[in-house]
């Protein structure tokens, strides 16, 4: 069980008993939870494939960005790690086993919401737990909701509230079914500045309370710096897997970070690359 203590409006604690389902699901241990192996996706419609020979591990709880210009096979890969796209040849395993199609262990968040508007917030939340037969959904939703500060709009429509709101629904619905694996495809990619700050720290901290493993679909270097302990930068023309950068700062990180000389350092390193890769989408 979740215990959450609502502090400040938006501030929640969540406090977890030792022997929930996900204490134990955040030891990392065995096999990589999400493992690529030798992964091309070619949709036949260029003379080069989405993704070409992307090999990827990564860990229980690890919170990985995946970067790169537009294009460059991003949400190819993730619908490859979510089960909606099978890859042409290579292999994709969720813990040891061969994925063959969508799996419960993932929670998926868009770009844009993809929330059913003719349902509430509460309902859109407790929809996943509802169809899993778990005790309690509407408990579990309101909890999610809670910890997403969205109690207050449990009953609104999704029409009515705001693009940041939106997502943050999102987000409570894709955690909703405890889902080891959140996987992310620009999920703040569409909100203001500010909001999107907010947001990033938002998620850091549920990732810190729920540590699922993360696969974070972005073009913003910043963001993937700030977000992941390891960023996956990507090319173009084929998509492949170019560089990996471990992110070495401490967390829980704030937005301070992003003023240190060795954040600002990893993202000249990183932006020479990105910027090299875009230039090739012009020629
Ligand atoms: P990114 O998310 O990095 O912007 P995508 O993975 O969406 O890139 O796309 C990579 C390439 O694959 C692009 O050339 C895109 O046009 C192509 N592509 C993506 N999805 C499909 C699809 N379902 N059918 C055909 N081509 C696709
Ligand atoms: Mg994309």
């Amino acid at each position: 069980m979740i215990t959450l203590k609502a502090q400040a409006p938006r501030l929640v604690h969540l406090v977890e008993d030792a022997d929930s389902a996900h204490a134990t699901e955040t030891v990392p241990a065995g096999p990589p939870r999400l493992h690529l192996k030798n992964a091309t996706v070619d949709f036949g419609n260029r003379q080069w494939p989405a993704v070409e020979n992307a090999s990827l591990a990564i860990g229980a709880g690890e919170f990985v960005a995946l970067l790169g210009p537009s294009g460059c096979g991003k949400s190819t890969l993730l619908n490859v790690f979510a089960g909606f796209q099978a890859p042409t040849s290579g292999d994709v395993l969720l813990d040891g086993e061969p994925l063959r199609g969508p799996s419960a262990k993932c929670g998926v968040v868009f770009q844009k919401h993809s929330l059913f508007p003719w349902r509430s917030v509460l309902e859109n939340v407790a929809f996943g737990p509802r169809r899993l037969g778990l005790p309690n959904p509407l408990g579990i939703a309101r909890d999610l909701l809670d910890t997403v500060g969205l109690r207050d709009v449990a009953s609104a429509w999704p029409s009515s509230l705001s693009g940041g709101m939106q997502q943050r629904v999102g987000i409570a619905r894709a955690l909703a079914t405890r889902p080891p694996v959140l996987l992310m495809d620009e999920p703040f990619g569409a909100l203001d500045a500010q909001t999107r700050a907010l947001m990033q720290e938002e998620l850091l901290s549920i990732w810190d309370r729920l540590r699922p493993t993360v696969v974070f679909v972005t073009h913003d270097i910043e963001e993937a710096i700030f977000l992941a302990d390891r960023v996956v930068v990507m090319q173009t023309r084929p998509g492949r897997i170019a560089r990996e950068f471990d992110v070495p700062f401490a967390r829980p990180r704030a937005t301070g970070v992003m003023d240190e000389p060795a954040f600002i350092e990893l993202r000249r390193e990183i932006s020479e690359i990105i910027r090299a890769e875009a230039r090739k989408s012009f020629r």
